[in-house]
């Protein structure tokens, strides 16, 4: 059975998105500086399914959630080509929307669980963002910075740190990845075999 099959099988449908549009305040919500690891692979599943949505849409696979308390505020996913935009990751479009739902840009109480190791752009982000935690699948050995190649969200010179986990679900993470690369890398084998023909 395809990767793309197995964890849309144990994860369900793809969740209903969160519109800027539709946002709501989040006032009788209560924070909590209490997290719950135990929780961490649930949250997890929800970001790859979001990643399972990126596939679907031609993008690199990357899937981010934001919770704050036990209620997830934000669900994006990769949207580099659909948007042409070179700042649509995943990570960066759910900091939007959870900043819309709190009404603040400082995200204080939250967590965001991506499903890979964010970007020097996103780490930064989440710094700016005042984000308390993030959690991510595998890691990113090129272009990682929350722990491969910089470790920007704890970096002391820096005016605010963030909670790090990393490895939760690692395996389907990294699958869903190396899945989407090795169908892209065969679609250009079968163009460039009908090229010559
Ligand atoms: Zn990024």
């Amino acid at each position: 059975m395809p990767v793309l099959n197995i964890i849309l099988f144990l994860g369900g449908s793809v969740s209903r998105v969160l519109c800027l549009s539709h946002v709501k305040k989040m006032e009788n919500i209560p924070p909590t500086s209490i997290f719950n690891p135990d929780k961490d692979e649930f949250y997890m599943l929800e970001a790859i399914k979001l990643a399972v949505r990126a596939d679907q849409d031609g993008d690199v696979p990357i899937g981010a959630c934001i919770v704050y308390g036990d209620r997830i505020i934000a669900r994006a996913w990769n949207q580099r080509e659909v948007l042409n935009d070179p700042t649509a990751h995943a990570e960066m479009i759910a900091l939007t929307q959870a900043s819309e739902f709190v009404g603040s840009w400082r995200l204080h109480g939250c967590t965001m669980y991506v499903t890979l190791e964010p970007c020097s752009m996103c780490a930064g982000a989440m710094v700016l963002a005042r984000l308390d935690r993030v959690v991510y699948g595998c890691r990113d050995p090129k272009t990682g910075a929350v722990g491969s190649l910089y470790n920007i969200v704890q970096d002391e010179r820096l005016n605010h740190r963030v909670e790090v986990r990393e490895g939760v679900l690692a395996e389907p993470c990294s699958l869903l990845l190396s899945d989407f690369f090795r169908r892209r890398r065969e679609q250009k084998a079968r163009e460039k075999a009908a090229d010559t023909q």
